[in-house]
């Protein structure tokens, strides 16, 4: 077996021509010995010489990844919205009594709504590529993500239901259902485990997506934002601001893909001629 059948570009025995980088690290491979490894990672060469960048995909699959990544942008977008406004009326019905109870659930239910989109963005997002020639086709990221996306959304609907059956819970949470509270805290539970599961996969996926493109600001930033994300989110939860920062952070770590997949569907749709065929 040799590597020829691999990729649209054969291994010789000439040098790495330039414009060929690590696909693990980025390194610039260009006249290294293609069957010698990457300096800097210690990858085989040859691994990174399989051209599976987007730009060679399907359109379809193209679209797919864009529809996911700008349904994703677009829900979390109101999800920060819903989350800003349900702070501000929790504080005003702590002064203003139970008033703002309808309000409340209002919020909740889109909030649930734009959870269940998340979830359908991460699907189509992480949609398996049927192109794909390289070795590493980031399965294992890619389907913690679809499965733990699948318990976000169970948890989302399930916890609405919750909240549907005890909408008083809201405005006095010491007076709700006991079974309920019960329900909903484990569900909170489950869903913090799976949600946390969820965005370190997703940074994985982010990871092997990247080098696609290519674009390595987005593959060193969705490495940093696995610490950076946590850091931000837990001891940042102290100041409020902690976890809207870590959602921004995020949202331009995707936006930064979503440009490069909007690029590549561009020049994709202009030559007909590179589309792959089915
Ligand atoms: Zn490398």
């Amino acid at each position: 077996m040799t590597q020829e059948c691999q990729g649209n570009t054969p291994v010789t025995n000439a040098s790495v021509p330039v414009g060929h980088h690590c696909k693990q690290c980025g390194y610039n491979l260009s006249g290294l010995d293609p069957h010698g490894q990457c300096p800097e990672c210690g990858l085989p060469v040859e691994r990174s010489l399989t051209d599976d960048r987007l730009s060679n995909s399907s359109l379809p699959y193209l679209r797919t990844l864009n529809r996911g990544v700008t349904l994703i942008l677009i829900s979390i977008l109101v999800q920060l919205l819903v989350g800003v406004a349900t702070t501000v009326l929790s504080v005003v019905a702590a002064f203003t009594g139970q008033g703002l109870v309808a309000l409340m659930i209002l919020a909740t239910m889109l909030g649930t709504v734009a959870s269940l989109a998340t979830a359908l963005g991460w699907w189509y997002f992480s949609e398996p590529d049927p192109g794909f020639t390289g070795r590493f086709d980031g399965t294992t990221a890619r389907q913690v993500v679809r499965v733990t996306v699948l318990i976000n959304a169970g948890i989302a609907i399930a916890n609405a239901v919750v909240i549907l059956i005890s909408p008083s819970s809201f405005a006095q949470p010491s007076m709700s259902l006991g079974g309920l509270a019960v329900l909903s805290m484990l569900f909170g539970l489950v869903g913090l485990v799976s949600w946390a599961v969820s965005y370190f996969a997703s940074m994985l996926y982010l990871r092997w997506l990247s080098p696609r493109i290519p674009n390595w600001w987005a593959h060193r930033f969705a490495r940093t934002m696995m610490w950076l994300g946590p850091v931000l989110y837990v001891p940042g939860s102290c100041l409020v601001v902690g976890p809207i920062a870590a959602m921004v952070l995020y949202l331009i770590l995707l936006n930064s893909i979503r440009k490069d997949l909007v690029r590549i569907l561009a020049e994709h749709e202009a030559e007909p001629a590179l589309t792959t065929p089915a």
